[in-house]
């Protein structure tokens, strides 16, 4: 691999270990890590102190906006709303779990989000990076069509409810990749050309370290 700025895209369902997996990328390459989920549950929680139920966000979006920004900690982005930043607590709340999936499917609440996190690229050279890793659902497919490297990954639906109460949370997650995967905007899907992994059987090391020599061989 050249020595070129690095653009990866995670994509997976609830559970495949797309955090854990992108964090330690970022780790072992120096990318700027950005997890779009935060940005729809930090969204979620806004929306939802407005008292606006997913139907009444267009109307409300029409006439006006969340003032969107960026605070870099470490080697995390994380998105502002009205210079707010909601801790991890607030944005992993069996709450947001429920109600995520049916905010983030209407396509005023993506419209906000689609060029904020294309300007991520941006952000990540402004902070001297050797790239950036993103994680979500539509990234290889929408956000970051042309990035170098696609992943996908996947894991027995078992394992990935277990994984979830281990982390200590309430998450009714097939409910969740039923509603991402069917809706008409941006559903989740694996990317033309993207490398599928299986989370399942492998730890993290194993599944970083295959990733790692797809990149090391990357042109
Ligand atoms: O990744 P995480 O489980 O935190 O994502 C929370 C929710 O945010 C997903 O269930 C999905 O509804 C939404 N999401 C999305 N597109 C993304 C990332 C997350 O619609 N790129």
């Amino acid at each position: 691999m050249s020595s070129r700025f690095l653009v990866l895209a995670v994509d997976g369902g609830a559970g495949t270990g797309k955090s854990t997996t992108a964090h330690s990328l970022s780790k072992a390459l120096n990318l700027m890590h950005v997890d779009t989920g935060s940005h729809y549950r930090a969204i979620t929680r806004a929306l939802l102190d407005l008292n606006l139920l997913p139907g009444d966000v267009e109307e409300y979006l029409n006439k006006n906006t969340l003032p969107l920004g960026t605070e870099v900690i470490d080697s995390r982005s994380c998105l502002l709303i009205n210079d707010i930043r909601f801790e991890q607590s607030i944005l992993r709340s069996p709450e947001i779990n429920d109600s995520v999936s049916d905010y983030s499917s209407q396509a005023s609440v993506r419209g906000l989000l689609f060029e904020y996190q294309r300007s991520q690229v941006q952000v990540a050279r402004e902070n001297n990076f050797n790239g950036l890793v993103m994680e979500g659902r539509d990234i290889g497919t929408v956000i970051l069509p042309d990035a170098d490297l696609k992943i996908f990954l996947e894991a027995d639906p078992t394992i990935r409810v277990d994984r979830r109460s281990k982390d200590g949370e309430t998450d009714q997650i097939s409910n969740r990749d039923e509603k991402d995967a069917s809706r008409k905007i941006a559903p989740l899907v694996a990317a033309n050309g993207c490398i599928r992994i299986d989370t399942g059987q492998s730890g993290i090391d194993e599944v970083t370290q295959s990733i790692l020599e797809v990149i090391e061989k990357l042109p």
